[in-house]
This record gives structure tokens, sequence and C-alpha cells, in this order.
């Protein structure tokens, strides 16, 4: 049945107020792409725009969306394609108002929020109260909220929790437009446990990578905070690279480290592990270092020429809990790199590099990854042990190397939670004038890949369920039976996180 526009943009008048709807054909266009480069090839116009300020306003758009079968897409950020339309007359909810930090639990630790606190307003004012959370590179301008529902990967994982891990009392309105509350706060109004009482539904909410908006919308949810020792407040000026920002220089250092081999490298990080020590560990490829610092393509590739010989290294990041803990880093990890063969940079090397601390702990930096060249995906990306993301890595890289030759690649590996076990994100950049359908196709490529040698996949999204399914004990009958189930009139933000009009 075709969706009557008029009467929809009426009744989303009359639940938010006329200055907070429009079908502007100049919004609904910003709105009908994201920063993602593939987001391209799914461009398409929203029908509403709708900015609702509270709960009850979500539910009344929710349920309308149910009586007249107009599909929503809740967004953060607005980064990932995944809140493009794909459907005409589609409603996007925006939360611009839903913006407040609500708790800040200084004894617990946490903080409970609504979808549009970003990364940096809940930092920085944790960071008033001594304690702080990590941004993901995905930068410090986006939702909390949507980035602990979807993905939550963090340059601090090798210390502190994957986010989906992070997530704990939780306001969630169903499909159907009924509230869930998960955790503690399905008991009472306090948000500060996710396990329970009864069953606990946080994997069902998102699981390893996220629903992707298509099994409802969450309107508050309480995440973890952790520890800082550093200054109440970083002043900066000016625009990376060339960043000024005012930041103690004794509070966190950084070491690189090169060794003969990826073995090496790896054998080394499975020690520093061992050892407990530190808060940020990569072994990152050179590649990606310089992406984001290069002012242009040629000053990038240039910059890849001069760097040729070091193709990746460790980086090693301490913070000051304290002084001492700072000097015993530093010798264990000098000796652990010295037992794995490996090289420490000298300190007055990586001096320039000590500038850019601030830019990890309060990320703005990352979307210069696409500058270089145009486009950028990730190719395949796992949660594995770190040998056999090691083993998958050098497959990997010689398969783009020898099929997709004109894909530029970057990686990097990340321990998690002291070494149990480890990410990896292995990308390409290409240019999306001329290789847009080359870099489509190597990215199915790699998902069949991931199929065939069932690795943990963690960045599958949308189609790639159909594909990954079979191969692991078609899990894809039971997520499209939960849509079905939550979501019978497919209403919210389809295909995500299945496809249900197919059988
Ligand atoms: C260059 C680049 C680097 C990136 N680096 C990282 C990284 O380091 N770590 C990482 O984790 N991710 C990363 N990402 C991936 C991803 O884009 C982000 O995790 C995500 O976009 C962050 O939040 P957002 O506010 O932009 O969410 P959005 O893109 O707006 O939303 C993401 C998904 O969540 C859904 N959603 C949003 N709000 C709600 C809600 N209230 N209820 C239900 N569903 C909702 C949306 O429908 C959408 O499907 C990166 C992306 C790019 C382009």
């Amino acid at each position: 049945m075709p969706v009557d526009h008029q009467l929809i943009y009426e009744l989303l008048e009359e639940t938010v107020g006329p200055d907070y709807v429009s079908d502007d054909p100049a919004v609904l266009e910003a709105y009908s792409r994201t920063g993602w480069i593939l987001g391209r090839k799914l461009k398409r116009r929203p029908g509403f725009v709708v900015l609702p300020s509270s709960v009850q306003e979500v539910q009344a758009i929710v349920r309308m969306a149910n009586k007249y079968k107009v599909p929503f897409i809740p967004v953060g950020s607005f980064l990932h394609w995944s809140c493009q339309a794909t459907y005409p007359e589609t409603i996007i909810l925006d939360f611009k108002r839903m913006d407040k930090i609500l708790k800040i639990d200084e004894k617990n630790k946490y903080a409970v929020i609504e979808p549009y606190v970003t990364y940096t307003q809940l930092q920085a004012e944790a960071m008033k109260r001594g304690l702080w959370l990590p941004v993901p590179s995905s930068g410090g301008n986006t939702s909390v909220l949507a980035n602990h529902l979807f993905c939550g990967s963090h340059f601090a994982m090798h210390r502190i929790p994957y986010y989906a891990r992070a997530v704990l009392g939780v306001e969630w309105v169903l499909p159907s437009g009924e509230i869930l509350k998960l955790g503690s706060a399905g008991y009472g109004d306090d948000y500060f446990w996710g396990e329970g009482p009864g069953p606990d539904l946080r994997g069902l909410m998102r699981g390893y990578v996220g629903a992707l908006g298509g099994l409802g919308v969450v309107t508050k949810m309480a995440v973890r905070l952790y520890p800082w020792t550093g200054p109440d407040a970083f002043h900066c000026r000016g625009v990376f690279p060339e960043k000024v920002v005012e930041f103690p220089k004794d509070l966190a250092k950084l070491y690189l480290a090169i060794f003969p081999s990826t073995e090496d490298a790896v054998n080394a990080l499975y020690e520093i592990c061992r050892a407990e020590i530190g808060m940020s560990l990569h072994l990152l490829s050179t590649t990606m270092a310089m992406a984001p610092m290069a002012k242009s393509r040629e000053e990038f590739l240039s910059l890849l020429e001069a760097f040729k010989d070091i193709k990746e290294f460790i980086l090693f990041m301490s913070f000051k809990t304290s002084p001492r803990v700072m000097e015993y880093d530093r010798k264990v990890l000098q000796k652990i790199v010295e037992e794995n063969k490996g090289y420490l940079i000298p300190d007055e090397m990586v001096e320039s590099l000590q500038e850019g601390i601030p830019e990890t702990i309060r990320s703005a930096v990352s979307m210069r990854i696409l500058n270089p060249m145009g486009g950028y995906d990730v190719f395949r990306s796992w949660a594995e042990s770190l040998d056999k993301l090691l083993d998958q890595l050098k497959q990997a890289k010689a398969f783009l190397e020898e099929k997709y030759p004109d894909f530029i690649h970057f990686y990097y590996m990340i321990p998690l939670e002291l070494g149990h076990y480890g990410h990896i994100e292995l990308s390409i950049l290409y240019d999306p004038l001329t290789h847009l359908d080359e870099a489509m196709e190597c990215q199915n490529v790699g998902i069949r890949q991931d199929a065939e040698q069932k690795m943990y996949v963690t960045g599958s999204a949308g189609p790639a369920h159909e594909i990954l399914g079979p191969s692991y004990g078609n899990y894809q009958l039971l997520l499209r039976k939960i849509k079905k189930k939550l979501d019978p009139n497919n209403v919210s933000n389809p295909p995500y996180p299945i496809d249900i009009t197919k059988t």
C-alpha cells in the first residue's frame, strides 16, 4: 500500500511539534548518504527527518510507523551506511535533542546517557571527575550509545574491554513500540548493572557487531567509565596534524618497536600481555600510521616510499597511574623487545610523535584515513587468538597483493583484554572514481573467504549474514526468526540485521 506522505508528516508534526520534523529536499539530501564511501552506491533520500525529545515521542513514532507500515531508522552521528534509507518514505530518527548525560556515578564508575551524547562530551565531563573512557577512532564526534550498540573498538582494548562488554542497564523501545529495560534498569530506575534480573538480553540487542537499528531503538544506556589520572581538561587549537594541545608531557609515554618478522612481533605482543603492562598496544602497519598524517595524496605516497623498509611496528603506550608504574613498564617492555629480536626506537626519534598522544585519547583524525585516496573499506576483520590472526593476516595480505595490486592495504592488530584474544582489521585504500566497483567486489570476496575459513568475523553487517550463516550452524535462520518475531511489520531499519522478505 503506498504511503500517504502528507498524513505521516502531520502525525509526526503532532508528535514532536512543527519545528522538529522536515521533508525539505535540501534536508533530506543531507541525510541521503554517509561519510562511508560504499554508501554512495546506496544513496537514497529518506521521506522525513524527525527529532524526538523523549522516549514517549520515540514510542509514538514507532507505533505510528507500525500502523502505517513506514520504515524508520535510528541514527547516531550518521557515519555508517546502514543509516541510509533503503525503502521509500523512510523516517530518520535523529537524536540531537536527546543529548544529555543523565548521571555520572563516580563511585561505581558509570554514566547514564541519552542517544546523542558524543564521546568528546562524555569524556570531558568524566575527566573532571577523575574518570574517562577511550574514544574509538571513528572519532570523538560519534555517539557513545550508537557505538556501544555497533562495533565498539577503541585504541585501549589491550586494557579496557571492547564496548560490547561495557554496556550496563538499557532502555530499549522494541520495534513494536513497547519498552523493554535490561539489567538493573528492569528492576527499578537504577542502571548500574547489565546482567539480570532474568535473562541477559544484551546479546540479542547487539551481539558482537550490532543489529544496525534493525531491532528497535535504544533510548537510554549506562556505560562503564574507567579511572583517569590526567588533567580535568586539555585545551587545544588548530587542526591535526598541526594541532597544538596543552597536555602534561609526563602523563603518557609512547614507544615504538620494530622486529625482523611479524612472528617475532606477535611473540612480543604475547609477552607484553603476559606481563600486564601498558594501556595501549597495537601491531600497526606503517601505511596506516602515515595515512592520517599526510596532507595530500602525493605526500602520502612519498611517505610510503620513504618508510618502505619498515612495514610495521609495535606501538605501546604507558599511562602514569604512578611514576613507578611507568618506569616498570619501560624496563619490562625493553626486556621483552630485546628477547624477541626487536629494536626499541630511541626516545629522541619518537619525540615528535609524543605530541600525538592527546589525539589518540580524544581522536579526531580517523576520517583523515580516507583522505589520501578517497576510498577506504575494511577487507577482512576478525576476533581470534593472536596466532590465528597472524596466519590469516599473512594469507589475506598475499591474496590482496596478488589479486588487487591497485589497492593500498593496511592493518592493525590489538590484543584484547591482556591478550585473551585479539582483534584485527585489514583495510583497503583506493580511488573511488576508478575503483569503487572493484572495491565492493573485493569486500564480497573477503566475506566468502571468511565463510570458507570459518573465521570469527567482526565486521559482518547486513547481507554478509546470508553468506556467512551456512558456515556457522545456519545462524542466519535464527536471526531471521528473531527479526520476524520482534519486528513483524519489518519497519525497524529493514533489511537489518537481516532481510526477512526473503525466505
Ligand atoms: C574512518 C572510520 C573509522 C572507524 N573507526 C571505528 C573504530 O575505531 N571503532 C569502531 O567501533 N567503529 C569505527 N568505525 C565504524 C562506525 O562507523 C562507528 O562505530 C559508528 O558509526 C559510530 O557511531 P555513529 O554515531 O556514527 O553511529 P551511526 O553510524 O549513526 O549508527 C550506527 C548504527 O547504529 C544504529 N543506531 C544508531 N543509534 C541507535 C539507537 N539509538 N538505537 C538503535 N540503533 C541505533 C544505526 O541505525 C546504525 O545502523 C569507523 C568508521 C569509519 C568511517
